[in-house]
């Protein structure tokens, strides 16, 4: 029995629910576990499920209203407590969390009061289809064809994939609105979510209904097989059942497929694709095969198998999750497969629950993979992608408040732009300031159960060398003090009693990060690096011997990210002696 009085008396509604709304804590509970029956047809792109959720009171004062929330496509058929059901309104609630744009949501009353940090364990059932949706991306301008490509889950009669909370909302979640078109607020709503939902299990159980032998019928819960229970045969119809093992939510969408994929085991790592695409497969398989090595040197040994599933979709964006990740196999550049390749096993060897350690470091294992393969300068291209556009972030965040310093830091950040890109670069300028075998060991000395504060990390790479680091970390992870800007302030070369020349420079940083900046020396056949700290608004000198006189000086090799590159270069003229 269910109370929905959105049909009988919308006036009232609208009367109770402003008021309503006004005391609503969306995020009061967190779901500490979901034990969910799924019944899915392809054909149909039909979703129904049934199950217990167990909801827990994170708020310090007692709760008597739950928010239950789950796609828009999908509806509420019932809620129960204790085999009684409970009064709920279901009503529509506009958020980006979900393809849709927006959710169903469930306010129900309990019959008694939730203490903090008590639980209550609900029976739920809903059901409804999971088409592909773009509706999100295209009210935002998206055009069509690239939000299509982006959303692209849906439950189909070839190939469904469907990841979770921030994309389908195919399991209840409680969330504040999200708006894409407000700044961070996706982000920063999927983040809060995330990290309540850090200790949570799920468990499912699978009936697929197949209509024809020939359709899919691997379904993988996070990238791992379910395991089949019975295939009931009764003329019609056939019913595939499947166990899937329980998976922690940790940090990511827990994702479905179902598929026809084959696979291609290696030791690093398993591919799974779609007919046709064995090529695909076997760039991927073998780019990490070659990488593998190299990643575990700098990562630590592999905690598990990364793996690659094929999209349907021959332009679906990639999505990854911990070490798996789903992207089209139909083409093969080895370059890309290489890429990924890196990022994925990184992710398979060393967790930290922080964006800016976890997805930082494995783009820093791109430009490393770059560096080892092609050389340094292959590297750095690699990073002058990334340090572009942040550049451009940096640039339109204009003057920095204080608390703007501390939200947009790398150990608070929500933004994609600052904990892939800017922690990229600031791993690669800590390598190259302190060293590999000293930053190697740092890492190796992390323990994410250890990581207890933002510091904790800094102080395992500080514990690693003599250097003072407290204003690198200052201006680069617990703050964010935008991007340092260097200029030569005046250089003057003197020749020595010996026959060499002595140089001496002197570099102003314009900006509002320190940095130690890369210096190019370029004399008669050939040049001569050197490097030299330059703190925030201050300015550094430094004397260079050269065996012949000194015809320009370049600043930063595109290692460090800086805001003005165009006084970078420096013409010593044959005066200045
Ligand atoms: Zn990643």
């Amino acid at each position: 029995m269910k109370f929905r009085f959105a049909q009988w008396l919308p006036l009232f509604l609208v009367v109770v629910l402003s008021r309503a709304a006004l005391s609503l804590d969306r995020e009061a509970f967190s779901f500490t576990r979901y034990d969910l029956n799924l019944q899915i047809d392809p054909q149909q792109q039909r979703l129904g499920v049934r199950g217990q959720i167990t909801l827990r009171n994170d708020t310090a004062t007692p709760q008597k209203v739950a928010v239950l929330q789950i796609s828009s496509s999908l509806d509420w058929r019932s809620i129960r407590l204790n085999d009684k059901p409970l009064q709920f309104v279901s009503q529509p609630y506009t958020s980006d969390i979900d393809h849709t744009g927006a959710l169903t949501e469930a306010i129900l009353t309990l019959p008694d009061a939730v203490g903090p940090k008590g639980t209550v364990e609900l029976e739920v059932a809903y059901e409804g289809v999971i088409t592909l949706d773009a509706t999100r991306l295209t009210r935002i301008g998206t055009p069509q064809d690239a939000a299509a490509h982006t959303d692209w889950d849906q439950i189909g009669e070839n190939f469904t994939a469907i990841r979770g909370a921030g994309y389908v909302a195919w399991y209840p979640v409680a969330t504040e609105v999200a708006n894409l078109s407000e700044g961070n607020s996706l982000f920063e709503v999927l983040r809060r979510w995330k990290d309540r939902e850090a200790g949570s299990m799920m468990r499912l159980r699978t009936t697929v209904t197949k209509n024809d032998s020939s359709e899919p019928s691997q379904l993988l819960f996070n990238g791992i097989p379910c395991a089949a229970r019975t295939q009931e045969q009764m003329g019609g119809p056939q019913h595939e059942d499947t166990d899937c093992p329980s998976s922690s939510l940790r940090m990511y969408a827990p994702t479905l497929a179902i598929a026809d994929y084959q696979v291609l085991e290696k030791p690093s790592m398993e591919v799974r694709y779609l007919p046709g695409h064995d090529a695909g497969a076997t760039a991927f398989a073998d780019a990490a095969e070659k990488i593998a090595p190299f990643i575990s040197d700098w990562f630590g040994p592999r905690r598990e198998k990364a793996k690659t599933q094929d999209l349907a979709d021959r332009q679906a964006a990639p999505f990854e999750s911990g070490a798996i990740l789903l992207t089209p196999l139909a083409s093969t550049d080895p370059k890309v497969a290489g890429l990924a390749a890196a990022h994925q096993l990184t992710h398979a060897s060393f967790f930290s629950f922080r964006p800016w350690i976890e997805e930082g470091l494995a783009h820093f294992a791109q430009a490393l993979s770059l560096e080892q393969q092609s050389g340094r300068q292959s590297a750095l291209d690699y990073i002058g992608l990334h340090r572009s556009a942040l550049t451009e972030i940096e640039a339109s965040s204009g003057t920095t408040k204080s608390e703007d310093e501390a939200s947009r830091s790398l150990v608070n950040t929500t933004s994609e732009e600052l904990y892939r890109s800017k922690a990229m670069c600031v791993w690669w300028m800590l390598r190259d300031m302190i060293g590999e075998t000293a930053l190697k060991k740092a890492i190796a000395a992390y323990r994410t159960e250890q990581d207890k504060e933002p510091s904790y990390m800094p102080r395992l790479i500080a514990a690693q060398t003599q250097r003072d680091l407290e204003w690198f970390f200052d201006d680069w992870v617990y703050r964010d003090r935008g991007l340092p800007d260097f200029k030569v302030e005046s250089a003057f070369s003197r020749k020595t009693m010996t026959g060499s020349f002595m140089l001496t420079i002197t570099v102003d940083n314009l900006g509002t990060a320190g940095a130690e900046v890369p210096i190019v020396v370029k004399i008669a056949g050939g040049e001569v690096l050197r490097r030299l700290e330059v703190r925030a608004r201050n300015r550094g000198v430094i004397r260079v011997e050269l065996p012949a006189a000194p015809q320009e000086i370049v600043l930063n090799d595109g290692s460090v990210p800086e805001s003005n590159v165009s006084n970078n270069i420096f013409k010593v003229s044959p005066g200045e002696k």
